[in-house]
Formats: structure tokens, sequence, C-alpha cells
């Protein structure tokens, strides 16, 4: 399949990702595990302080339907449950587990061999029991994104959020979007196994959509995993190296034609759901293993450790203890980012966990971190022939430089897909991701 649709964007430098494709992060002292996305959606702890648990037992739930259970991701002592500070600088109450060394499961992983027999009403039960999310923008709850409006009786159980259209496309994200990412690729490699057994999973839950699995031009598939996605019937998309085309929007309008009606539309909108190639994995490993998701693959980079490499990370590692453990990191970073190079957000403190929604982490030394500048504006237009949301930049930066925020609503700064393309191609070195996000967030609070 080609692109269906041209967009805007940039070539990035290709990167180089170390072998072995994922390595397991040691196991870390303690975990802060924060029991909400956000402050407004909080789970509540079912846990007390001075209790023991077990790796894998629930800490925190919620009848919300778009929250996600959270379970411990280590053996030990629950040593306190507060307020800690998340990426944004929002403070979400949190389980704290100081580590037994043991890391005892609180249920014996198991293989069900028959677990593709499941119904389609009982995998969507053992997604919600294992908390498993798809990673943002927007975060969800994988269980959420299949509930399907036109079979009632089986989603009963479901709290039942109406989808506007019912998904007739699923699209399979192993498109490592940016420079600093790296882990779809990995899974593609080393999870051949888990990335059909998710695939027939979503083909059940959504017996009726269409499978695409999208890769970049590098994503080399092997021959059987090729010759067994041909027998499901699925589609490989093979993308341009071009970016932004592994992000949500763009992806979906390339290889549907579809667009996603921007400010407050999603995905589901115009049937389509799109799966990161990880997060099938952890939906695999819920419905074969009922395994809780405790871990994520982050794709680390940075401060001399060279090529991209990717560990198994525990959910609730702090990165300062991270940053601590690991061997390979070279250099004294002097800031972390959140995420890849392109539309990752700086940490403004290294005591932050890894969560659900950590793919990357950059490591920079004082040699390594760019600044930007707080030089004008000189029109140029360079941001504008790049933009893949079609929108003037330059104009939106200086509405939310000078605290306009209104006309920067009206000049579409919501539809902003937050790329950080605008920021890479200016020849001034403007700070336009941080001012994009800044007036987004000013508007988010009138
Ligand atoms: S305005 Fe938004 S969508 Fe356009 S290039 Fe900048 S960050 Fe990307
Ligand atoms: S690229 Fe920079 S200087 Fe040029 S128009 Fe955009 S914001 Fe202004």
């Amino acid at each position: 399949m080609g692109l269906k649709t041209s967009f805007r964007g940039v070539s990035l430098p290709p990167q180089k990702v170390s072998n072995p494709a994922i390595e397991d992060a040691p196991l870390p002292q303690r975990v802060v595990l924060p029991l909400g996305q956000g402050v407004e959606r909080v789970c509540q702890p079912v846990v007390e302080i001075g209790e023991q648990v077990k790796t894998g037992q629930l800490v925190g739930q919620s009848g919300d339907f778009l929250l996600a259970p959270v379970h411990s991701s280590i053996s030990g002592l629950v040593a306190d449950i507060r307020p800690w500070f998340d990426p944004l600088g929002n403070e979400v109450l949190s389980v704290i587990v100081e580590s037994d060394g043991n890391d005892s499961w609180q249920e014996e992983l198991r293989s069900d061999e028959s677990f593709l027999e499941k119904e389609r009403v009982q995998i969507l039960s053992d997604l919600k029991a294992a908390g498993v999310v798809e990673t943002g923008p927007p975060t969800m709850p994988l269980h959420a994104k299949f509930a399907q409006p036109e079979r009632p009786k089986e989603f009963l159980f479901l709290v039942g959020i109406p989808l506007a259209k019912p998904v007739d496309t699923v699209i399979i994200n192993g498109i490592d979007a940016e420079p600093g990412m790296a882990g779809k690729g990995a899974v593609l490699q080393k999870n051949s196994s888990e990335i059909l057994a998710g695939i027939k999973i979503v083909q059940k839950l959504l017996d009726s959509a269409q499978v695409i699995l999208a890769v970049g031009s590098n994503g080399s598939l092997n021959t059987s995993l090729a010759s067994e996605l041909a027998g499901l019937g699925v589609k490989v998309f093979q993308g341009k190296d071009k970016y932004p085309l592994g992000l949500t929007p763009i992806l979906i309008k390339c290889v549907t034609g579809r667009e996603i009606p921007l400010p407050d539309g999603n995905e589901q909108d115009i049937g389509v759901a799109v799966v990161d190639a990880v997060t099938l994995v952890h939906l695999v490993e819920a419905v074969r293993d009922l395994k809780p998701q405790v871990e994520r693959v982050v794709s680390l980079s940075g401060a001399g450790v060279g090529a991209v490499k990717n560990y198994k990370v525990r959910l609730g590692t702090v990165v300062s203890d991270l940053m601590g453990q690991l061997e390979s990191l070279k250099g004294e970073p002097v800031k972390v980012i959140a995420g890849g190079a392109m539309t990752g957000m700086a940490l403004f403190s290294a005591d932050i966990p890894v969560t659900k929604n950590t793919d990357a982490l950059i490591f920079q030394t004082a040699g390594e971190a760019k600044s930007f500048s707080q030089d004008a504006c000189i029109n140029c237009g360079t941001c504008v022939r790049h933009c893949p949301a079609r929108l003037l930049p330059g104009e939106l930066s200086k509405y939310c430089e000078f605290g306009m925020f209104e006309e920067a609503r009206d000049k579409y700064l919501l539809h902003c897909i937050e790329c950080g393309i605008c920021a890479y191609v200016c020849p001034e070195k403007r700070p336009m991701l941080h001012l994009m996000r800044f007036g987004k967030r000013e508007l988010s609070l009138t």
C-alpha cells in the first residue's frame, strides 16, 4: 500500500538502534505508582500504608470507564500513599512501594494455550482487569477503545461509552515516529508471535474491521511474519521516511484518507482504532497470561548511550533511580526529555516516575542540550511550509507569546497536533512547540 494522502513534513536523520532489541532494566528499589491520568481522573487506593504487596497486585481501581486499574510493579511494602508530581507538574495521588527484592508475583503467570478461543466479552474483561492502556494522546484503556456500540449485550458490563461510529479499520502502528524512539520496531522484530496473536484477538473483537499493519520504510518484517499476516488478510502499509508519519492523525490520513475532526474529535469519530505495536504485546499478555501491565518498553538515548537502547522498565520506576542503575549511561545528564526528540517534553525534575505513557527518555549532557532563543519571528514562512496540520505556526506562536490566547484559538491553535516541526525548522530557534502547548494549557484553564 502506498500513501493515500501526501502531507507536509520533514525528513529526519536516521538513528542507530542497538541490539539486542530489548533488555530488562534492573529491578527498581522503589516504585511510585500514580493512581490516575492527570488530576481529575484518579483511582481509589485499595491498599494501605504498611501493607505488603506482590508484583501484579491491584493497588488502585475506579468505576470510571475511562480509567484503568493500577497494579504494583514490584513486591514489597507500601511505604506511602501521597501526591507525587507528574511530568506536567500536577500532583497526582500515588502509591509508593519499597521493594523486598524478591519480585514475588501475586499469581503465577501461566500461558493459556486456548486463549484465542476466548469469547469477546472475556477478552474485554481480561483487558480491563489487566489495566492495559494505549499510549496517548489521548491515553485510553484498551477495553474502552474496543467497546462497540452495535453489540450492547456483550458490553453491558462496561458502563458504555457510545461511539460515534463503529470501528471499521484498525491500524497497528509499528512506526517509530521520531529520533529517540525504537520500541515499536523492536517488538516487531522480537515479538512476532505476540503481534500475530494480538492481531487475531483484534480481529475477533472487531470482526468486520480490516486490520492494517503500518511500518516505516526501514521496517523489515521477517518473511514468515509477512506471509502469516497475508494469511490473516492483514495489509501492510509501508510508509515513507517522512516525519510525522507515525503520529496518529497523520498516519490515519495517509492510510485511510480520513481526517480526525479536530479539535474535539478523535479517531473513533471516523471509525478507526490505532493500536501501538508495543500495546499489542501487552494485550496478548493480558489475554494469554492474565498478566497485568506492570512494565513497558522504554527507548533510552543520549548522554553517551550512543545508539538508542530499548529496555523493559517496571512502571513507577523513578527516572533518577533508573539513571543511577543504568551502567550504559555515560556523561552527566543536565536535561531529561520524556518522549522523542520532536514531541518529547523536558522534565522539570528527574524524580518523575515512568508510566504507561513513557515510550522514550532522552538524557542530554550540557553539550547535547539545545537551547531556544527569545528572538522575534521574522515571518520567513518556513514553519508554514512544513506544518502538517496546515496552520500558520509563526502567527500562532506570536499570539501565545503575547498572551493573546483567544486570538490563537480563533486561528486554530487547537488543531495543532504538537508534532514539533515548526520548532525544528525555525531559523530563529524559537520555542514553537512550547508556545503552542503553553497557549493550549492557558485555554484549558479558562
Ligand atoms: S503548529 Fe503544531 S502541527 Fe503545525 S508544525 Fe507546529 S507543532 Fe506541528
Ligand atoms: S519559521 Fe520561525 S521565524 Fe520563520 S515564520 Fe515560522 S516562527 Fe517565524
